[in-house]
C-alpha cells in the first residue's frame, strides 16, 4: 500500500520524532474502533482509554495527516456560530449546556499537555481583532454573552491597547482571551497519539476504513484487515469521503491555506506580536496569524469551497499578510500548504449516532482545535451511558446543503461572496 506522507508544511518539517506505526494486517477485536487519528479521534481514544475501554484507532494516512496536523494552531474557544444564535435555535436549556461547554476544549488541551508532557510550544493568549466599530460592538456583546455562561476571563482592548499586542494599524480594538492561545498542532496530535499508546491503545497507520459492516456486532474493514468492535467512532471529518453516505450528504469539505515565513529573529518577531498572542480578525472570511516557537509568522486565511487545492498558495495569502504587516515585504516565505475543514450549513458541529453503536462528530466549520477535544470527551461520556452533553450537541438541527453534493459548492461560494462583500464594505 502507498505510504501517504504529510504535506510539505512547516509542521511536518519541525515534527517531533515518532516511532513507525504498523498497518493493520489482521483480524482484531476491541471495544471501540475509532476511524481517524485527528484530534476528534485521538481525544475520543484518550478519554475512552482513561475510562477502561479497549481502543483501536485506524488512520488512513498518518497521525495528524488531516486538519489537526495542518491548522493555524490557534486555540480559539467556543463554536463557529455565536451562542445567542444557538440559543435562538435550540432554546435556553440546551443553549445553557452548550454555553457552559464553550470554553472546555481549551482546558482539555492544557490538561493533556500537562498530564502527558506533550512538547507542542503551548502559549497562552488569543486576540479577536475588530476591523470596524461594528465588529467592536459585536465583540462587546459577545463578551457580555459569554459572561452569562460563566466565562469571565475576557478583556476588551481599545485602540491603544490593541496596538500594544499587535503591530497592525488596521484594528480599532479587540478582545483578549487568556484561555485561548496557540500550539504546534501536529506535535499536539503526535503527543496525544503517544499518550493513547501509553495507555494500551493501538493506532494503525496507512489503514483506511474502506467499509463498515453495520449491525449488532459491527466490523470495520481495511484493505488488509478488519476490526470487530462493540462501538465505532467515525472521526474522519473533511477527509472521510463517502464511507458513511449519511454524513457526506450534510457537510462540505473546504480548503483553507497557510503560509510560514522564514525565521524573523527575536526583535522583528517581538515588534509584531510583543506578548506572543495569536490573532484572528472578525471578518466572516477571516485572517489569522501567530508566531511559531522559532519566531516565524504563520499566516492563514481564505477558503476554497469544495476543497480544490489552489495552484499558488503564496500568491493568495502573502498579499493578506502584507496588508496586515507591510513591514514584512522583504521576508521570504518558507512553507505554504492547504488543508481541509468540514463546513455545515449551520456552521455548528454534527454529532450523533447511527443505529445503536456507530457514533460520530464532524463539521465544526473552521474553529475546531478546541471543539474536537471537547467532542472526544462528550463522545466518551455517551459510550459510558452519560449522554446529556452528547444529546445537547446531537439535538442541534442540521440540514443538507441546497443543491445536494453537485450544487453545494457554488451555493456556499455565493454565500461567502456575499459575506466577503459585507466584510469589505464594513456592514
Ligand atoms: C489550514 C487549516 C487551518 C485551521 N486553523 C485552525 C485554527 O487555527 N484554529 C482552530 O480552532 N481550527 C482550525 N482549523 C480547523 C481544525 O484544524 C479542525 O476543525 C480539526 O483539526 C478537525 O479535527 P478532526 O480530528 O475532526 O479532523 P482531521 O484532523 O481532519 O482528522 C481526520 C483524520 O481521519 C483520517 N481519515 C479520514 N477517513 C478515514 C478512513 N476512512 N479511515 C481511516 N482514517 C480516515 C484522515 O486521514 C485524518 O487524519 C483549521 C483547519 C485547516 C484545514
Amino acid at each position: 500500500m502507498a505510504n501517504t506522507p504529510y504535506p510539505e508544511s512547516y509542521y511536518a518539517a519541525s515534527a517531533n520524532a515518532v516511532p513507525p506505526r504498523p498497518t493493520l494486517q489482521d483480524d482484531v477485536e476491541t471495544d471501540v474502533c475509532v476511524i481517524g487519528a485527528g484530534y476528534t479521534g485521538l481525544s475520543s481514544a484518550l478519554f475512552l482509554l482513561e475510562n477502561g475501554f479497549r481502543v483501536t484507532v485506524l488512520e488512513a494516512a498518518k497521525v495528524g495527516f488531516g486538519a489537526s496536523g495542518r491548522n493555524g494552531g490557534q486555540i480559539v474557544n467556543s463554536y463557529s456560530r455565536d451562542i445567542d444564535v444557538i440559543e435562538r435555535t435550540v432554546g435556553p436549556r440546551q443553549a445553557q449546556l452548550l454555553g457552559q461547554m464553550a470554553f472546555e476544549g481549551g482546558r482539555i488541551i492544557r490538561e493533556r499537555v500537562a498530564k502527558y508532557n506533550i512538547q507542542c510550544d503551548l502559549k497562552d493568549g488569543g486576540v479577536f481583532a475588530a476591523l470596524s466599530a461594528k465588529q467592536m460592538g459585536h465583540l462587546e456583546s459577545q463578551k457580555r454573552l459569554w459572561e452569562r455562561f460563566g466565562h469571565t476571563q475576557l478583556e476588551l482592548l481599545d485602540e491603544r491597547r490593541i496596538r500594544e499586542v499587535v503591530a497592525c494599524d488596521q484594528y480599532v480594538g479587540g478582545m483578549l482571551d487568556m484561555s485561548g492561545g496557540h500550539i504546534h498542532p501536529l506535535n499536539l496530535a503526535l503527543g496525544e497519539a503517544a499518550a493513547v499508546e501509553s495507555l494500551g491503545g493501538t493506532i494503525y497507520e496507512q489503514s483506511p476504513a474502506v467499509r463498515i459492516e453495520r449491525g449488532a456486532n459491527p466490523v470495520v474493514h481495511t484493505p488488509q484487515g478488519k476490526v470487530r468492535a462493540k462501538f465505532i467512532i467515525v472521526a474522519g471529518n473533511a477527509y472521510l469521503g463517502n464511507l458513511v453516505p449519511e454524513l457526506a450528504a450534510k457537510s462540505m469539505p473546504c480548503g483553507t491555506q497557510v503560509i510560514t515565513t522564514e525565521p524573523l529573529g527575536e526583535e522583528l518577531a517581538k515588534s509584531l506580536l510583543p506578548q506572543d498572542y495569536c490573532v484572528e480578525d472578525c471578518n466572516y472570511l477571516l485572517d489569522y496569524y501567530r508566531l511559531t516557537g522559532d519566531k516565524r509568522l504563520i499566516f492563514g486565511g481564505g477558503v476554497v469551497y469544495g476543497a480544490r487545492d489552489p495552484a499558488n498558495i503564496e500568491a493568495i495569502i502573502r498579499p493578506k499578510m502584507l496588508k496586515a504587516f507591510p513591514q514584512l515585504k522583504d521576508v521570504k516565505i518558507d512553507y505554504a500548504w492547504t488543508g481541509n475543514f468540514l463546513l455545515t450549513l449551520s456552521r455548528l458541529p454534527q454529532v450523533g449516532r447511527l443505529g445503536d453503536n456507530i457514533y460520530y462528530s464532524q463539521g465544526c466549520s473552521g474553529h475546531g482545535v478546541t471543539y474536537t477535544h471537547l467532542a472526544g470527551k462528550v463522545l466518551a461520556e455517551a459510550l459510558r451511558g452519560q449522554a446529556e452533553r452528547f444529546d445537547a450537541f446531537a439535538d442541534l438541527p442540521h440540514y443538507p446543503f441546497p443543491g445536494g453534493q453537485l450544487l453545494r459548492t457554488p451555493f456556499a461560494a455565493l454565500g461567502a461572496w456575499y459575506y466577503g462583500l459585507r466584510d469589505k464594505l464594513g456592514f
